[in-house]
């Protein structure tokens, strides 16, 4: 398999070329065409295996340039986690012109908001401070279609998951919704139920 047999545009595609990546990854090869189908996803799978591309390719292929407002949210539970995931989806949004902006804490917000001010389509933050901008309206999430929840099982052992049900109330019904976790606890299995619409499980 190559990525040239999925759905994907060429802007994607010469994106992939550039960062190196012949083939998909086993967790791509799972989750790039069920993504691009707009399915609910809960995967089952370890740093390294390449699961940031495994939804950042589909999040930069389904979101619209031309939207004016936020399309996708990323929750990560970390700082470093977010920069990373920012970093990727930027690479690979390159030739489309993908804008991600990075919200975590201990930064300023005055510069968050500014940055959020300009066109963005894909938001990469830890749950505390995206709620902070959704509460303060410096954040509109409106015309959120994606969420994808990186680490979930990280973001359980660090106590977030209220936040992260917290921010999921204020997003449209109408998405669709990724999660990703290295290992599955009931606690996140629990929170898959309630956040999504007869998903597809994968485990590598
Ligand atoms: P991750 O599991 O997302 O942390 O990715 C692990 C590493 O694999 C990163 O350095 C990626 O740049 C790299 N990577 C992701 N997808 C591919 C691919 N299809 N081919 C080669 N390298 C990849």
């Amino acid at each position: 398999i190559s990525f040239n047999d999925y759905k994907l545009s060429q802007e994607i595609i010469r994106a992939l070329n550039g960062l190196g990546y012949e083939k998909p990854t086993e967790v791509q090869s799972k989750v790039i065409p069920t993504a691009l189908e707009k399915k609910d996803l809960t995967v089952k799978s370890r740093t390294g295996s390449g699961k940031t591309a495994a939804f950042g390719i589909p999040v930069c292929e389904l979101v619209e340039w031309e939207e004016n407002k936020p399309q996708a949210l990323i929750l990560t539970p970390t700082r470093e986690l977010a920069v990373q995931v920012n970093e990727d989806i930027t690479n690979i949004g390159r030739f489309k012109r993908i804008k991600a902006t990075s919200l975590y804490g201990k930064e300023s917000f005055a510069k968050q908001t500014a940055q959020l001010r300009q066109k963005t389509h894909v938001i990469v933050g830890t749950p505390g401070r995206v709620m902070d901008h959704i509460d303060r309206g410096t954040l509109d999430v409106e015309q959120i279609r994606y969420l994808v929840i990186d680490e979930a099982d990280e973001m359980l052992n660090m106590g977030f998951i209220e936040q992260v049900e917290k921010i999921i109330k204020t997003l449209p019904a109408e998405r669709v919704t990724l999660l990703f976790s290295a290992t599955l606890p009931k606690d996140v299995e629990k929170l898959c139920h309630s956040i999504m619409r007869n998903p597809v499980d994968i485990e590598i």
